[in-house]
């Protein structure tokens, strides 16, 4: 059967629920992680695009704009009949501010083509002209020539080009006659410029337009009319740099290719940014001049912003962190429900554990019934005992009977061993809960006997927590749970604890009721008793009276004075009552007091004797006194007759007919006194008992009393320091000796203190 201690649903709950809330939500914050991750991914994609096509446009505007240029000045040239001469060149240059408005552009240049015939006479021209050092270079015989006369600025750099034949080079070539031959502009492939000098050194290309003597009609004409060439050379990292921007403040990799192949031979720029394998890479076409270019954007790592990269680390950190709170709150909230239901399920079974306490005051009945509760409830089996004066009582409750008989059984004949420190025993001795936990095999250790190791074993018990049951600070007994599913916990112990407090409550409260019903029925005897005692003497008192008064009439003197005698015995019989009582109640007030005085044990024998002869000689009994010298204390004198008297006339009482011996002697500092005799004596078992109040061992029709007398010899004595004890059998008699110190240390305040912790029952 399942432990209904933690309920495996409960368990379940615990864990489950909270794992399925952070399941949930660690599959949320991934699926966000992912959304997020995706949508960086495409906001980057799309923002790169868009970076790369506004820098393809750029370069696009800049070389439309110097192809706008190229054709004006074209226009100028043309405007010159195809002569320009050099200051109305260098003014033309100057008033474009070329270096100004067409950044990048390394020179505004034209060109002459010349026929093998015009060579020389043009170079002579222009020496005569303005330049004494002009020449056309390369040297070589050439079909048909060209001479760059005039490139502005006329930098350092520039005047290198001046004179050279581009035509003899082949790249340059190729574009120079398709410039011609469409009358279009034409771009040259990648060539190393002639300003080309020094340590930087960089790929360049040219762009033709050019320029004929007067529009041609066919393309054969373009060859006749041809007059030469404006054009423009480029630097290009000049170019692109100043189109684009300076490559570190980049985030995108630029590199610019002549045609469509990628190729080293055909770079004519590469910013070197480009990260190698960058998945963020675009290639654009772009025409150029009748060429095509290859325009290679490749995102740097710089371009994904730290934002960006960080943001989907960001979502999954945070749904991580919202996992763990949801879990954590889940969890605290399932553990407070469960605490709830385990508070709830607690009250319940204190509650109908105090129910059946409270159905019925007789716990030898209800504490099994409990035992039984709480092995249903809170442990596997529950244990008990409670301490009584014939010897403890055991309770066990086990959802199988016999099972519970069996325990029952083991733990009787285990016992409590006072010397035990584990289990009940140390429970009932420290008057502290005692619990074990141990690996399961090594709980019967602490068994205290074989057969309740036994019982563990067949039972697995692995845990077991012993509570005593206090009242005032004592035990009266102890419970024990065991547990076949694991330790106890914080709760179960508060629990053991609620439960024995109510068990020591359920006792104690039937003992005390017990104990004022014994008291209101031992008063209800006296009271019985009393009346009846008193009323025997009254009647007796009654009857004489009116003999008296007969014998009076008849003048009988002698019967006058035997019946006035026995009205005296009446009136005696009365007095010691009444004193009794009298005695009662002062014993129970604490206010008996004593006179002390050197008082003569013997002499008090002695008086008390002589007032015993004629009683004595009525009841046949002929009295003794051993007396032979003085036992001297100080004592109560009135008090000691008491006793003295309560003992002869209980002596006289119950041995009628035979003799009573009285002896006083001294034996060191103690004072004896004994009365002996030869009546119907005293059973073992009753002899305890005669000294308390009220207590008899005789049947009311056979002998009269209160039950008092020996109750007030007893306190007496004892509030002088001494005891008193009796030796009797059935039959043989009995003595009654009075042992006193002689010189008494009072004990008269500690008998006050003890009055009054005893409630009288006449109260
Ligand atoms: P009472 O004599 O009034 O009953 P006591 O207190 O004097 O009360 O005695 C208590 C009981 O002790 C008596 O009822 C009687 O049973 C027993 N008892 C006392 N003295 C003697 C005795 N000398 N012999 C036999 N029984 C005695």
């Amino acid at each position: 059967m399942p432990n209904r201690r933690r309920p495996p649903v409960a368990v379940l709950r615990t864990h489950a629920v909270p794992a399925a809330v952070a399941a949930i939500s660690l599959a949320a914050a991934l699926a966000s992680w992912q959304y997020v991750r995706a949508a960086v991914q495409a906001q980057e994609v799309a923002r790169f695009r868009e970076r790369a096509t506004a820098g393809t446009d750029a370069l696009r505007d800049r070389m439309n704009a110097y192809v706008a240029m190229l054709r004006a000045t074209r226009g100028f040239v043309e405007g010159t009949g195809g002569e320009p001469d050099r200051l109305g060149f260098r003014t033309y240059v100057q008033s474009i501010e070329l270096t100004r408005y067409y950044r990048g552009i390394q020179g505004l240049g034209w060109c002459r083509a010349l026929r093998p015939g015009e060579v020389g006479a043009h170079v002579t021209a222009v020496r005569a002209q303005w330049n004494p050092e002009y020449r056309v270079w390369p040297e070589g015989e050439r079909a048909l020539y060209s001479s760059i006369v005039f490139l502005e600025p006329l930098d350092w750099r520039n005047r290198r080009a001046i004179g050279f034949d581009m035509f003899s080079e082949p790249v340059r070539r190729a574009a120079m006659e398709r410039a011609r031959d469409t009358g279009d502009v034409a771009a040259s492939g990648p060539v190393e410029l002639v300003q080309e000098a020094g340590t930087e050194r960089q790929a360049g290309f040219l762009v033709y337009l050019a320029v004929y003597a007067r529009a041609p009609r066919s393309p054969e004409e373009r060859r006749d009319l041809l007059r030469g060439w404006v054009y423009a050379p480029f630097r290009a990292t000049d170019l692109l740099r100043s189109t684009l921007g300076d490559a570190p403040a980049r985030t995108i990799g630029l590199a610019v290719y002549d045609g469509e192949a990628e190729t080293p031979d055909a770079l004519l720029y590469d910013d070197g940014t480009a990260a190698r394998g960058a998945a963020l890479t675009t290639a654009q076409r772009l025409e150029v001049a009748g060429r095509t270019w290859t325009v290679r954007h490749t995102a740097t790592a710089a371009f994904v912003s730290r934002t960006d990269r960080a943001l989907p680390a960001l979502v999954l950190g945070v749904g991580a962190a919202l996992t763990v709170l949801l879990f954590w709150i889940t969890r605290s909230e399932v553990l407070a429900r469960g605490r709830a239901e385990q508070d709830a399920r607690r009250t319940a079974f204190l509650a109908a554990a105090s129910q059946r306490l409270a159905s019925d005051l007789d716990y030898r009945r209800t504490l099994p019934e409990v035992a039984l509760l709480a092995a249903e409830r809170v442990a596997d089996v529950c244990v008990g005992c409670v301490v009584e004066p014939a010897g403890p009582l055991w309770f066990a409750g086990h959802r199988d009977p016999a099972r519970a008989e069996a325990w029952l059984a083991a733990a009787a004949a285990t016992g409590l061993d006072p010397q035990a420190r584990t289990g009940m025993a140390a429970a009932l001795s420290t008057g502290q809960p005692h619990e074990v936990d141990r690996a399961p095999d090594r709980v019967p250790f602490f068994a205290g006997s074989p057969a309740l190791a036994a019982r563990m074993r067949e039972d697995r018990v692995d845990a077991l927590l012993s509570v005593p049951l206090m009242v005032r600070g004592e035990p009266l007994g102890a419970i024990t749970l065991l547990s076949a599913h694991g330790p106890f916990d914080a709760h179960d112990r508060a629990l053991a604890e609620d439960l024995a407090r109510l068990l020591a409550a359920a006792v104690d409260t039937a003992r005390l009721t017990w104990r004022a019903q014994d008291a209101v029925r031992v008063r209800d005897e006296f009271l019985s008793i009393a009346s009846h005692e008193l009323k025997t003497p009254l009647t007796s008192l009654a009857l004489q009276s009116d003999s008296l008064r007969a014998s009076a009439g008849r003048g009988d003197a002698e019967a006058l004075v035997r019946k006035s005698d026995v009205i005296r015995r009446s009136v005696d019989r009365l007095t010691r009552l009444v004193a009794s009582l009298l005695d009662l109640s002062r014993i129970n007030a604490g206010r008996l007091e004593l006179e002390l005085e050197p008082v003569d044990l013997a002499e008090v024998a002695r008086d008390v004797v002589a007032r015993f002869e004629e009683e004595a000689a009525r009841a046949a009994c002929p009295l003794s006194l051993e007396a032979p010298e003085p036992v001297v204390g100080r004592w109560d004198r009135v008090r000691l007759d008491q006793v003295l008297t309560n003992l002869l006339g209980n002596a006289v009482k119950y041995g009628p007919g035979r003799p009573v011996e009285i002896r006083v002697r001294a034996d060191g500092d103690r004072a004896l006194l004994s009365v002996r005799d030869h009546g119907i004596g005293i059973s073992a078992a009753d002899q305890r008992r005669i000294f308390e109040r009220f207590e008899r061992a005789v049947s009311r029709r056979h002998y009269g009393g209160f039950g008092l007398g020996l109750w007030i010899v007893r306190e007496i004595v004892e509030v002088l320091g001494g005891t008193v004890r009796v030796e009797s059998a059935p039959g043989a008699g009995s003595t009654f000796t009075v042992t006193l110190s002689r010189a008494p240390e009072p004990a008269a305040a500690h008998r006050t203190g003890a009055a009054t912790t005893s409630p009288p029952p006449t109260a």
